[in-house]
């Protein structure tokens, strides 16, 4: 059976595509991720089942916790005749149509594709990152998203780890929300641009630990951060810092191993996009943060998954029964 439409990934913009494609009579096949909270991509849910607390996305008055938020858009989307595989796809073809998906050894094959496979954010590597229902203090004081969760800390004080663009952005950001921040980086210089060095250093809310990493974060057993231990890679030497947040800003890595060599990426491995959501390829749609490094929000997530399953849907309007094997110059 080749099926109008696959969609691979289930964050904000996979179900928003679900929802869009399901409602459209095209009776997606969803290939959701799998099924776990914390496994390295996230799982049926994505990237939302790893916080708590989500207080932007629209239509929640008071917030709503992000895995609670993620299980409403999946009861939503397969009210609408959406077919679902719970696993990983493994594996791509999409150099011909029928473009083909393996789930190790399942084919499956489809005249359209969105890949919504989002990023995952990198994290140190320390026990207390764990999410806060695993025994850590992940979206309990421990955040790799300042936009998200910024302004949980209002006067409060803060670090962030990392000295990249992405560091700067978040500890600028955090100086609208917190009284100090502290940003940690393992070198004793930045690596991000200058412009944004210069912006952070002449921010009289940031301040700078060099040549540290983060040792330890208290306090998991109390359910809520009361500190940081930081090592100095120079001397060895311990030290204590008080804070009540810690966000890790040590770069993205979007979910793109499996599309290598099959469809256009950026520098940094996001899929290059036109149009808002045309992958490379012709009929290749991709939404979400996988094709965008910028806003990284749920909702822009969301509106794109919606642009995609639009898009797919016009796409075989217009083609009727017979499949375009040559790209549309207008592609
Ligand atoms: P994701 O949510 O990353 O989902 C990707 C999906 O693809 C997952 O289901 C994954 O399992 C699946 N997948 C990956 N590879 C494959 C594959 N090979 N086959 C099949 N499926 C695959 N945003 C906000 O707007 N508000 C917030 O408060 C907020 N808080 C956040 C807190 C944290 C801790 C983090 C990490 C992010 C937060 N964000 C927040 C950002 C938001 O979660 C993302 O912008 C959003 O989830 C992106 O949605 P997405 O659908 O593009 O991808
Ligand atoms: P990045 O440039 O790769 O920087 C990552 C930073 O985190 C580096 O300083 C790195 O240290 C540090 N780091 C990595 N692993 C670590 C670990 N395990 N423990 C502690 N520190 C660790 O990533 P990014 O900042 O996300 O930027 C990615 C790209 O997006 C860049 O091209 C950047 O310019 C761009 N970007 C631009 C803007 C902007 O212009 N406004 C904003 C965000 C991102 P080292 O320096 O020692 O390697």
């Amino acid at each position: 059976m080749v099926h109008k439409l696959i969609i691979l990934g289930s964050g904000p913009a996979g179900y928003t595509a679900a929802l869009y494609a399901g409602r459209a009579n095209l009776r997606p096949l969803l290939i959701d991720g799998g099924v776990g909270r914390g496994q390295e991509l996230q799982g049926s849910g994505g990237q939302l089942m790893l916080t708590t607390e989500v207080e932007n996305y629209p239509g929640f008055e008071h917030g709503i916790q992000g895995p609670e938020l993620m299980q409403v858009m999946r009861k939503q989307a397969l009210r609408f005749n959406v077919d679902v595989v719970e696993d990983l796809a493994t594996r791509v073809d999409f150099s011909e149509r029928p473009f083909k998906v393996w789930v190790e050894d399942d084919l499956y094959e489809a005249r359209t594709i969105i890949v919504a496979t989002g990023a995952s954010a990198k994290w140190i590597g320390i026990p207390e990152e764990k999410p806060v229902w695993e025994g850590g203090l992940g979206g309990a004081g421990i955040s790799a998203c300042a936009t998200c969760d910024g302004f949980f800390f209002r006067g409060k004080e803060v670090a962030v780890v990392g000295g990249g663009d992405t560091a700067m952005e978040e500890a600028i950001y955090l100086t609208n929300h917190a009284n100090k921040v502290t940003v940690i980086h393992r070198r004793d210089t930045l690596r991000a641009s200058k412009i944004m060095q210069d912006r952070a250093f002449k921010n009289e809310k940031i301040a700078f630990v060099w040549d540290s990493a983060v040792e330890h974060v208290h306090d998991p057993a109390v359910k809520k951060l009361t500190g940081l231990t930081l090592r100095n890679l120079k001397t060895d030497k311990a030290s204590e810092l008080e804070v009540q947040g810690l966000f890790v800003a040590i770069g993205h890595r979007p979910n793109t191993d499996i599309f290598q060599g099959q469809l256009d990426v950026d520098a940094n491995g996001y899929l290059k996009t036109t149009h808002d959501v045309r992958s490379s390829r012709y009929a290749v749609f991709a939404a979400g943060d996988v094709q965008d490094h910028e806003y990284r929000q749920a909702v822009t997530a969301a509106g794109s998954g919606c642009m995609a399953a639009i898009q797919a849907e016009r796409l075989l309007e217009a083609e009727g029964d017979t499949d375009i094997v040559e790209t549309p110059t207008d592609w």
